[in-house]
């Protein structure tokens, strides 16, 4: 158990204003590892006051040396990949080798790519009698959750340097330490001083607060659909814009012409990687009817397999939020095929890998997002039908189509109200763009979408 102390402000970890700690836990043995400061409103003023006061310096600094920071900040976080899929593991519980695979070599992989972006980006073009130059919009709130704990910040503060904005990130409670690594990072980076601050603290408090701070001007969240029309709200009184990475219920559709072992194996590790806390995770899997009892048994069969790698959920509200869908689906009608409510250990926030056969559109578990290891297996009549069921939620993060012809997939693909769709077990891209349709948000991560969220335009005519 470590004391963490001060936040990082002004290019220095600073004392925070109050005595307030937040106690990180390791979800897998539900021991304390660690408290950091609770930041307050006075911490996230300091920390937007440094963010204003370094951003015309910053705005000013050409691309290529801006480039040149993130290229630092790649190799130090390249240098610390082991210590940040070890912090990870002990704030998160995902097992170790998944840390080191997704949790540290994403955000990696991002910052590089936003390196190579800030040199070859045109931050200036011309069109009739005009020049658009692309400013940067100025101070940013990243405001983060703890499911990719990294990644999320990487997202965020990696364009907006890119772009020559300032930053102030609130992380999430529950997975400050890594975040606090984060800022060490940029540190060594050798950013200025203000060009990125860190405010550990409580959502409702340090979060709004620096939603609500008139000195930032864009509010870039990614976290729940509740708190994201929360802070929309906020932003819309003040005009200021807002990026919002929301929640899924992402469809896997498998068409009949589909390697159907195939599409279910990987249809259920898409689902129970992460314990299932993935935004874009496609929980609800689409088959037809001729193939339905198959796919199930497949299934249920590879969800049994995960038992034993599966890591805890987060923490232990998000655990018995989970169990309290599956008894749900239970009460509801669906058929438990693996899993259950049950916890699988005496120890640590586990939830059992878990699938549900017999899935309605109507049900519960088919419409709301669970944030836990389960997968509901419904059944189609014909195309028609599959994409009305793809399309029948309120979300529209991300999604996968299975054909025996990629043309196939394609076609149904391009009919599909979301974000993002892997076409037959297509790998993460981490230059696409990445976000939301309907309420999985506003606006587009990575690549260079996500670079033009934190520009506007201004013109000069001649
Ligand atoms: P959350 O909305 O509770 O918290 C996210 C962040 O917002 C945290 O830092 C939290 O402290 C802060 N926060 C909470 N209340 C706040 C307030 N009133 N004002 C300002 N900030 C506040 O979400 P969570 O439980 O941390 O994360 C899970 C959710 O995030 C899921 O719904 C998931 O789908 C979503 N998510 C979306 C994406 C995406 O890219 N679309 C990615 C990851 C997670």
């Amino acid at each position: 158990m470590k004391a963490y102390d001060g936040m990082y402000i002004g290019g220095a970890w600073r004392p925070a204003a109050g005595q307030d700690v937040i106690e990180v836990v390791n979800p897998a043995d539900e021991q304390v590892i660690g408290t950091v400061p609770a930041g307050t409103a006075e911490d996230v003023d300091a920390a937007v006051r440094a963010a204003r006061a370094a951003l015309p310096a910053w705005a000013a600094t050409p691309p290529a040396e801006r480039a040149a920071r993130l290229s630092a900040l790649r190799d130090v976080l390249a240098a610390r990949a082991d210590e940040i899929a070890g912090t990870v593991t002990a704030e998160l519980g995902s097992p170790l080798k998944f840390s080191q695979a997704v949790h540290a070599a994403v955000p990696i992989a991002v910052a590089g790519s936003y390196a190579e972006l800030a040199a070859t980006y045109s931050f200036e073009e011309k069109t009739g009698n005009s020049v658009v130059h692309h400013e940067p919009i100025g101070v940013v709130a990243a405001i983060t959750p703890w499911n990719y704990p990294l990644h999320q910040i990487v997202a965020k503060v990696a364009p907006a340097l890119a772009a020559g904005c300032t930053v102030v990130v609130k992380p999430a409670e529950d997975t400050p330490l890594v975040a606090r690594l984060f800022a060490d990072a940029v540190h060594k980076a050798g950013v200025p001083a203000g060009v990125f601050n860190l405010v550990t603290g409580l959502g409702p408090v340090a979060g709004q607060a620096l939603a609500e701070h008139p000195g930032v001007d864009l509010v870039s969240f990614t976290g729940s659909t509740a708190v994201g029309r929360r802070i929309a709200a906020i932003a819309a009184g003040q005009v200021k814009k807002v990026a919002l990475e929301l929640g899924g219920k992402s469809a896997n559709v498998i068409l009949p012409s589909a390697d159907l072992a195939k599409a279910v194996n990987v249809g259920v590790a898409n689902v129970m990687s992460n314990s299932g806390q993935t935004c874009s995770a496609w929980t609800r899997m689409l088959v037809h009817r001729d193939h339905y009892d198959e796919a199930v048994e497949l299934a249920a069969t590879a969800a049994a397999k995960y038992g034993e790698r599966i890591g805890p959920v987060v923490n232990a509200k998000q655990r018995d939020r989970v169990r309290g869908y599956i008894e749900k689906g239970v009460a509801e009608g669906a058929r438990l095929v693996a899993g259950g409510p049950e916890s699988p250990r005496e120890t640590g926030y586990f939830v059992s890998p878990t699938v549900f056969a017999d899935v309605t559109e109507g049900m519960t578990i088919a419409q709301e997002e669970i944030f836990g290891p389960v997968l509901s297996v419904l059944a189609y009549e014909d195309e028609e039908d599959a994409l009305r069921i793809a399309n029948g939620t309120v979300y529209g993060l991300a999604g996968a189509v299975w054909a025996g012809e990629e043309a196939e997939a394609v076609a149904f693909a391009r009919r599909m109200e979301t974000g993002q769709v892997d076409i037959n077990g297509g790998r993460f891209n981490p230059l696409a763009p990445f976000g939301g349709y309907k309420q999985s948000g506003v606006g587009r991560e990575l690549g260079v979408h996500g670079l033009a969220e934190y520009l506007q335009t201004k013109s000069l005519q001649f």
